[in-house]
């Protein structure tokens, strides 16, 4: 049990989880950097506390100095949030070691989960469809190399078992480009991720990035809380997400759903996480697991009723999940666009003082933002400022509220991604749904080549 929380990060999501914990009666700890200081959000913690420069690496980032401030305020657990060390197996353990409560899966399981090719192999055995390709690891010989790609057929895209963030992959369409591609792709997974190790699997050329969330307890019980669709994407980061995910045959959705529980179960996963999926022609096709919180979790929120947030403090409070899955209901549709803090055409990033910030509101309408008129975007960050969050009884009226809400979102003295959301929400073929992970992209060359 635990009365104190500390949270190690920054933003919306600190925001994000200090409501949450508030609402259950815990207090919170804000750490921050220099980077952040004086930011308004702070103000809602019990405690806040400077953990060092404004460089992720000295403080964000910097394992010791979160539970050297855990420690020294009296928090008993610490909350991880998404990206900084949310994913990061030795901070779990330390956290553990230090006699504090990590607020999410142990040390083995994050571990096992950011090994791409270890959590391939679990998932395999627990029926979860994989994409295709080897269990195992890439071989060095040449031959087999050749001869795996063979087998796959090509394209096969080359990925790094360490990798993440859309880094360490490389596609590959032909024999002659293999060999080099291979090369390639381990000397950057050697330098970024400090595991050469790669796998093989077969380049999918039109799939929708489909996601489930699941919810576990530290007994047994876990549930899954339907689908969501994030597609839209560039350079393989998340845009504008929405759930469910669009025209998705129920039983087989439930199918999947039902086997990412048993998985959990059978890694004996705890908390709450996310399996990522590519979908075409039908069929499901598993490519990493999260094992954190992430960014489009209120379009679960928002669809199911749930707050996963103060279901991921309960589970982590050693409370028995009190829903079933029978009770996961999901009604109407949510979107959420992501706005950060950068030019719209070149999406360079605009840190700066924000000087005016008109919120737009209205029935269905949920803004996740800590920025104010007066902040001041620092240029350390991630660029995400706020989450648009839509729903409606239908995927139309969700539609129809974003742009609304787009429309009335007015922020100066930077620029954002407003113009790019309130285009992609007219765009017919987005509207229509079911648009490939490619969708966005081409969106984009086709923009530029008219421009
Ligand atoms: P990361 O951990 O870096 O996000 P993922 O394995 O989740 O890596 O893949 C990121 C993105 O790369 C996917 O959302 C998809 O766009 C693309 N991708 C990954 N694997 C494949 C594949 N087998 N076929 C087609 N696209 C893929």
């Amino acid at each position: 049990m635990f009365d104190t929380v500390l949270i190690a990060n920054r933003g919306e999501i600190a925001l994000r989880i200090q409501r949450a914990c508030h609402q259950l009666g815990l207090k919170t700890v804000m750490v921050y950097s220099q980077g952040d200081a004086g930011a308004a959000y702070l103000q809602h913690a019990d405690q806040a506390l400077c953990i060092g420069p404004a460089a992720p690496g000295q403080s964000y980032l910097d394992s010791r100095a979160v539970i050297y401030a855990a420690l020294a305020s009296g928090a008993q657990a610490v909350h991880p949030g998404y990206g900084f060390l949310s994913e990061n197996a030795a901070f779990s353990q330390a956290v553990s070691d230090a006699g504090l409560t990590f607020i999410g899966p142990d040390a083995a399981c994050i571990r096992r989960m950011g090994d791409k090719v270890a959590a391939k192999r679990a998932m395999l055995e627990a029926g979860v469809p994989c994409v295709p390709g080897p269990q195992g690891a890439l071989p060095e010989e040449r031959e087999r190399i050749e001869a795996i790609a063979l087998e796959i057929g090509y394209p096969v895209i080359i990925k790094a078992a360490g990798g993440g963030g859309g880094r360490g992959m490389r596609v590959v369409h032909s024999a002659a480009e293999l060999l080099p591609a291979v090369s390639l792709t381990r000397e950057e997974a050697r330098r970024a991720f400090g595991n050469p190790e790669l796998y093989m699997e077969k380049f999918l050329g039109h799939p929708r990035h489909v996601e489930i969330q699941v919810l576990c307890d530290r007994h047994g019980n876990g549930v899954w809380l339907g689908s969501r669709d994030c597609s839209l994407q560039r350079r393989h980061q998340k845009v504008l997400e929405e759930a469910p995910a669009p025209g998705i045959d129920a039983q087989a959705l439930a199918r999947v759903g039902q086997r990412c529980v048993e998985a959990c179960r059978l890694i004996g996963y705890q908390g709450v996480g996310t399996f990522e999926f590519l979908y075409e022609d039908g069929e499901f096709f598993f490519i990493e697991m999260n094992t954190r919180l992430q960014v489009e979790h209120p379009v679960t929120e928002m669809t199911t009723g749930i707050d996963i947030v103060e279901q991921q403090l309960r589970m982590a409070m050693g409370e028995v999940l009190s829903l079933r899955q029978s009770d996961i209901v999901t009604q109407g549709h949510a979107l959420e666009c992501r706005i950060n803090a950068e030019d719209p055409q070149t999406f360079i990033p605009t840190p700066g003082t924000v000087t005016r910030w008109d919120l737009p509101g209205g029935i269905g309408v949920r803004i996740d933002s800590h920025v104010c008129a007066g902040y001041k975007v620092p240029p350390y960050y991630d660029s995400m400022i706020a989450k648009v969050i839509t729903h409606g009884a239908t995927r139309e009226q969700a539609l129809a509220r974003m742009r609304t809400a787009l429309a009335q979102f007015a922020v100066e003295g930077i620029s954002t991604n407003l113009p790019l959301h309130r285009q992609i929400v007219t765009d017919n073929a987005f509207v229509a749904g079911s648009v490939d992970i490619h969708h966005l992209e081409r969106w984009l060359s086709t923009r530029q080549a008219e421009s």
